[in-house]
């Protein structure tokens, strides 16, 4: 047993050893010991804790390297500010998440049009100027975004959703060498700011590969041009705006109306109690926390293309693809088949 993945395994539940042995019948002082690696624990004991974790028992020999964040999150505050056990949850998850695609993409011949590459912020002018040469880079057109979970898989990342269980956190990103980065988002944010935050990790794959005390500010300042050129937008907030422009250019730039308030204010097209009194009515109508428009999400397709390559053009089954990633097929389908799931709900519902 690889006692790095017992505890990711528990972790990713939401358990603690206490917990895991009520649940199990294994006693606890022997959960602890196989989680510190001193003892080898009996077979059935172990297949007693896979069976009560939802996973395959083959999961806790996993020989696999556990990560932690990294400098994703070095600074983020509101990460900080959660309980240790739910980040640890969120962390064994990312790191399961993590292994399952090396398992899916293993053997497959996947080309990718564009690449991840570091920029050192040092050598530049302005994470600006590097949100400039990425988009550049990657052949983006002008204007707005038009999917950029797209953009970033077509450039060897994988987006995966995530429920978080928590507001605090929208997204987590890691690029372990070797391996394509991954950005994991929390499924319950609003589809802008799923935007917003997808961005602001790809600063962080590409800018911070050490941690920086200016990151989170120099990932803000990168999310904002890369999503709405300076250059482009401009122009349409240089009469001023008020809420119903920013409802209009939410629609446009595909970003929440904070986002282009927000931005209006850094080019310097509003007065700072301009700001203020936007948010002071956005506050009014309840709209910091849900908008009144709404934009459609954007698409994860890697790992569909993934199962479904597997499934259809390798003879895989849903079962052995479920086998191969160490969780059951319920939990395969509602992973990564989400579609499926949803049209045997509906032939079981008739
Ligand atoms: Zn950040």
């Amino acid at each position: 047993m690889n006692p790095d993945m017992l505890v990711v395994a528990r972790e990713s539940r939401g358990l603690t050893q206490g917990q895991l042995a009520a649940a199990s019948g294994v006693p606890q002082g022997t959960i602890s010991k196989a989680e510190n690696g001193l003892i080898t624990m009996a077979e059935e004991k172990a297949q007693a804790l896979a069976d009560q974790l939802g996973y395959t028992r083959d999961v806790l020999d996993w020989d696999a390297q556990v990560y932690g964040f990294g400098s994703s999150s070095f600074y983020h505050r509101k990460q900080q500010a959660l309980p240790q056990s739910r980040l640890k949850q969120i962390q064994a998850t990312f790191n399961l998440a993590r292994l399952r695609t090396n398992l899916l993409t293993k053997g497959l011949d996947i080309e990718s049009s564009y690449s991840f590459e570091p920029f050192d912020p040092d050598d530049y002018e302005s994470p600006e100027h590097i949100a400039r040469l990425v988009r550049a880079m990657w052949h983006v057109p002008m204007g707005p975004i038009r999917d950029i979970a797209r953009l970033i898989e077509n450039a060897g990342g994988v987006v995966i959703r995530s429920d978080f269980d928590t507001h605090r956190i929208s997204a987590i990103s890691q690029w372990v060498p070797g391996e394509r980065p991954i950005f994991v988002c929390n499924s319950a944010m609003s589809a802008d700011r799923e935007r917003f935050s997808l961005a602001h990790e790809a600063a962080h794959i590409l800018m911070h590969d050490r941690p920086r005390e200016t990151q989170e500010a120099e990932a803000d300042a990168f999310a904002a041009e890369f999503l709405m050129p300076a250059a482009e937008i401009r122009p349409q907030l240089a009469n001023g705006i008020d809420l119903g422009r920013a409802a209009q250019l939410k629609t446009y730039w595909r970003v929440s109306m904070s986002a282009i308030i927000h931005r209006a204010r850094d080019l310097d097209c509003i007065t700072a109690s301009r700001a203020k009194s936007l948010y002071i009515q956005m506050s009014q109508h309840g709209w910091l926390k849900k908008e009144p428009v709404e934009i459609d999400r954007d698409q994860t397709r890697f790992l569909t293309g993934v199962v479904n390559a597997q499934l259809h053009q390798n003879g895989y089954t849903v079962q052995e693809l479920s086998k191969l990633t160490g969780i059951l097929p319920d939990e395969f389908t509602r992973l990564y088949l989400p579609e499926q799931q949803t049209r045997l709900s509906l032939v079981t519902k008739e």
